[in-house]
């Protein structure tokens, strides 16, 4: 008889509060827990979104909440909505703040008020004690600039937060790094396109490594094209145990043991 082995993984990032989650929700948790995806950060993009990841970390064991703004809506965002993610953020089922950060490739809101968003929220999460969940793209230089500027005023910090959806080279992944960030990888390096990348794969340390989905987006290649789902993370964590020549069964312990010391949690079931 053959014995799959018995794996715990995080998904440490999703957006579980999505439209496309609609119906089937409650399916979606299960197969992630039948997956062995214990615990899933669910990651709100606006104050609504937000608030509804709250509503799903309290409905459901193992579902704990990021909140922020997106850079997205950086234009249309005021300090009064930052004062309501403040609040929001008290609740003990939120664990990080995010997913913040600047876009500057799909630039849907310009970049000095993605600068000012940002900025207002890395203050608030220093106040808050909280790490923070980072989106970043095409932005590596203003963002490694922001953070360590960040990082050195407030010293005593020691897991400031994550990087999301990581795709740098090694340069700026060692950037990060030395600030004491971690590094969450997705399904994207499951696309042929991102053979390339497999150095900087490889170049992660163990102890600062993280996976994720950002579902419903970034499907792994395997089901390309459909949606995504916390469950998929498993095609990830499979993938990266390959490229850097570990079995999934340490690939996954370590995982998850970053995300539990990262954002402070234990297993819920
Ligand atoms: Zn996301």
């Amino acid at each position: 008889m053959v014995t799959t082995p018995l794996i715990t993984l995080v998904d440490t990032h999703a957006h579980l509060d999505a439209d496309e989650f609609g119906t089937d929700r409650d399916e979606v948790i299960t197969r992630a827990h039948d997956a062995g995806v214990t615990s899933i950060i669910t990651v709100g993009t606006s104050v609504e979104s937000g608030q509804r990841s709250i509503e799903l970390a309290e409905q459901y064991p193992g579902i704990l909440a990021s909140i922020g703004i997106h850079p997205h809506a950086a234009s249309t965002t005021t300090e009064a909505d930052i004062d309501s993610i403040a609040r929001l953020a008290g609740h003990p089922r939120v664990v990080a703040i995010g997913e913040i950060g600047l876009d500057f490739y799909r630039d849907y809101s310009p970049r000095d008020s993605q600068l000012q968003v940002l900025q207002w929220q890395l203050e608030m999460a220093v106040r808050l004690d909280l790490p923070v969940a980072i989106h970043c793209r095409q932005a590596h230089e203003e963002m490694l600039a922001i953070l360590h500027d960040w990082t050195t005023r407030y010293p005593e910090r020691h897991s400031p937060g994550v990087i999301h959806c990581f795709m740098g080279d090694i340069e700026t992944a060692r950037g990060y790094l030395e600030m004491g960030f971690y590094l969450s990888l997705g399904g994207y390096i499951t696309y042929p396109v991102n053979r390339n990348a497999h150095d900087v794969m490889r170049f992660i340390p163990a102890d600062r490594l993280m996976v994720e989905t950002d579902c419903p987006f970034l499907t792994p290649q395997l089901y390309r094209g459909q949606r995504n789902e916390p469950s998929y993370v498993r095609y990830t964590a499979e993938e990266l145990a390959e490229i850097r020549g570990v079995p999934l069964e340490t690939l996954a312990r370590e995982t998850t043991k970053n995300a539990r010391r990262l954002f402070g949690f234990e297993e819920e079931s």
